[in-house]
């Protein structure tokens, strides 16, 4: 493992942020999820693209321009060597008083940890996850918009627990007008009849770079795909559902909420889709 923070690349037990930073302090911050494939960081742009993005809407200055964010990535993967893995890159709003006010705080902390990734069980891509609605929901009006991956993680935590506690791996969301908008940690499609389906971002999901990868697979592959507004029961009902993201891939669901999905196994359509996705991201070469 390796670790990027102010300007050097550090060891793990080197690599130390103040007490001080709001981003701890207030989950003040922003961050990005991203693969590392045959030594190449899969989709950087993408991710920076939607980081920068991301720091426009909360009025934080990145203290590097884009160019230099990914000059100082591909070092640290470098630097780690690693030809499989996960980088971790967060912007916080720094260090600043104990007030809760970000204008006391002079400049942003960047850190990038590359490291190792804990996917999920191997059985679990054969076999499919299980889902739970979770209780709590997604406000798409009064919260901070959900296209910003911000560090205000916690609904999501809450919402991964209760799926923990209830024997499932992952937890269906709701937004507040019940219209589902992701996962704790992923985005969500279903088939029903050969045609796909997936939540607007506006029902209050992060628009994934794995979604949109996956959309354009399919567009490929000649699945028709739409995105639109889904209740649970458009999941209950569906033939076949699976989630993205860049550290899950794209992983099957075979039962929600105690339901099976279509015949409770991986479906034909996400098994192709899957091995669509699994050859983009073996074609990364070094
Ligand atoms: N939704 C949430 C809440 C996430 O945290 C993530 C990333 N883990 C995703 C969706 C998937 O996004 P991406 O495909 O860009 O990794």
């Amino acid at each position: 493992m390796k670790i990027w923070i102010d300007g050097k690349i550090k060891e793990e037990s080197e690599a130390v942020i103040s007490v001080f930073d709001h981003g701890l302090l207030y989950g003040d911050g922003i961050f990005e999820g991203i693969r590392i494939y045959g030594g190449n960081v899969f989709k950087l742009d993408e991710h920076l693209d939607r980081l920068y993005e991301g720091a426009r809407a909360i009025s934080l200055t990145v203290p590097y321009s884009q160019e230099e964010l990914a000059f100082f990535t591909r070092e640290t993967v470098a630097a780690d060597g690693c030809d499989e893995g996960y980088i971790r890159l967060v912007v916080t709003r720094g260090c600043g008083s104990l007030g809760v006010s970000p204008v006391r705080c002079p400049k942003a902390s960047v850190f990038i940890i590359v490291g190792g990734i804990q996917l999920y069980p191997e059985e679990f891509y054969r076999k499919g996850i299980s889902l739970i609605t979770a209780s709590i929901r997604r406000s798409t009006v009064t919260n901070v918009d959900e296209r910003i991956k911000s560090l205000n993680y916690l609904p999501n935590v809450m919402a991964s627990l209760e799926a923990h506690n209830a024997g499932c791996q992952e937890a269906l969301i709701l937004n507040q007008d019940g219209f589902v908008a992701e996962c704790s940690a992923d985005n969500i499609f279903r088939v029903r009849g050969g045609r796909l389906d997936t939540p607007l971002i506006s029902s209050g999901a992060l628009d994934g770079i794995t979604r949109r990868t996956v959309l354009d697979l399919a567009a490929e592959l000649g699945i028709p795909a739409e995105e639109r507004m889904l209740t649970c029961y458009d999941f209950y009902t569906a033939d076949e559902c699976f989630l993205t993201g860049s550290g899950a891939e794209v992983v099957p669901v075979s039962r929600i909420d105690g339901r099976s999905i279509g015949k409770g196994e991986p479906g034909p359509v996400t098994l192709r889709l899957a091995e669509a996705y699994g050859k983009l991201v073996r074609s990364q070469k070094r």
